[in-house]
């Protein structure tokens, strides 16, 4: 087969400064890599925290940005004798683990310290074509097709798993705050997980959506106190994922809680959050992070979509589109989730 040399790519050159969409070189698969001719990419909030730099740890640039791809393998490198090419497969944040740390053995992938993450450490999605370890690189469910796909390789796993952890029993009241990319999935997930959804955002259009999706009650911190308003109304939820964009949500989470609640941080914004010592272990209340899902998670959460018909909201846009999807993305994203179609 005649390889393209060169394929188009949205460039991270300079933080804060917009994407430069120009022609690259086409990456090699080397051993245990596979090359993909991507067919679609979401574009998740994290991409946008990676061009602003937002994070402690930056990623290097230039950088192509992109983790949550679907594609379809064009090429297999050396060692690599489980995939074929022609099979869709989905790239996700988790690019490569060690596989041998006690992170890794104990079930743990995604807290591998020697990790390389897709679109940071190494180059992802916004292009034609992306290099994928064979072995973090996931077969997608016929069924599911390539722009409902994308979003559940970050968004999906990423609440499907932050939802295992908040440990909350079917009937539960479980706050979803954020109802962005990551949050309208959070709904759908709950439901099918048998929680009583809550859904917490800032914008009017979000809640709609989550409304419609089934939250079963919804609220907007801009013109009601949601501490107040659910401590009044159901004496607290029994749980919350947070994937909210910013930091004065995760504290209002906390004290959303009824006692013994767990609260679990997704979302990413730079900052801090304020916490009483006194409240937390009055009300032994539980704080965990959780970060993206092993490869075992991703099977799950594409399967429980599949089954229980989890369906993003897609907007979808061309590459060349990429900076104005992430203004809007700054400022006020679209519900749902945008997705490039690269062909
Ligand atoms: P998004 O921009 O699509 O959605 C963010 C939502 O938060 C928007 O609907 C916005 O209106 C809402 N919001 C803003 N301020 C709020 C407030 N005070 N209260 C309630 N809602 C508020 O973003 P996304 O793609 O869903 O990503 C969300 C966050 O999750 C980002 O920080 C991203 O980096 C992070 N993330 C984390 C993981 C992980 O594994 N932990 C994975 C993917 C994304
Ligand atoms: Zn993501
Ligand atoms: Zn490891």
């Amino acid at each position: 087969m005649m390889m393209e040399k060169t394929m188009r790519a949205a460039v991270v050159t300079q933080f804060r400064q917009p994407l430069e969409v120009r022609e690259v070189p086409v990456p090699r698969p080397g051993r245990g890599q596979i090359l993909i001719r991507v067919h679609a990419c979401g574009v998740c909030h994290t991409d946008l925290h990676a061009v602003n730099g937002d994070w402690p740890d930056k990623p290097p640039l230039p950088r192509i940005p992109g983790h949550e791809v679907i594609g379809e393998i064009v090429e297999v490198g050396e060692g690599v004798d489980y995939l074929n090419v022609g099979e869709r497969v989905g790239v996700p944040w988790l690019h490569w683990a060690c596989g041998t740390c006690e992170q890794c053995l104990s079930g743990w992938e995604t807290l591998c310290t020697q990790q390389q993450r897709t679109g940071y450490e190494v180059d992802g999605g916004f292009a034609e074509y992306m290099v994928a370890s064979g072995h973090f690189a996931t077969k997608i469910p016929v069924g599911i097709d390539d722009l409902t796909a994308a979003p559940l390789v970050c968004a999906g796993l990423t609440v499907y798993k932050g939802l295992m952890m908040t440990s909350a029993d079917p009937g539960d009241w479980v706050i979803i705050s954020g109802i962005g990319g990551l949050g309208h999935l959070a709904v759908q997930y709950g439901k099918a997980m048998g929680f009583q959804v809550i859904a917490v955002d800032i914008e009017d259009e979000k809640l709609d959506l989550a409304s419609k999706l089934g939250a079963a009650m919804t609220v907007n911190p801009r013109n009601t106190d949601p501490v107040g308003y659910l401590q009044r109304q159901i004496g607290g939820a029994h749980a919350a994922l947070v994937t909210a964009v910013s930091p004065p949500a995760f504290g209002q989470a906390v004290g959303m809680m009824r006692p013994g609640g767990t609260v679990v941080l997704n979302g990413l914004p730079p900052g801090d959050f304020p916490l009483s010592i006194y409240d937390m272990v009055m009300r032994a209340i539980t704080l965990r992070g959780s970060i993206v899902g092993t490869r075992f998670d991703l099977g799950r959460a594409l399967h429980l979509a599949a089954q229980e018909k989890i369906i993003p909201t897609v907007h979808t846009a061309k590459l060349d589109d990429i900076n104005e999807v992430l203004e809007n993305m700054q400022t006020s994203s679209l519900p749902g989730r945008t997705v490039l179609e690269l062909g």
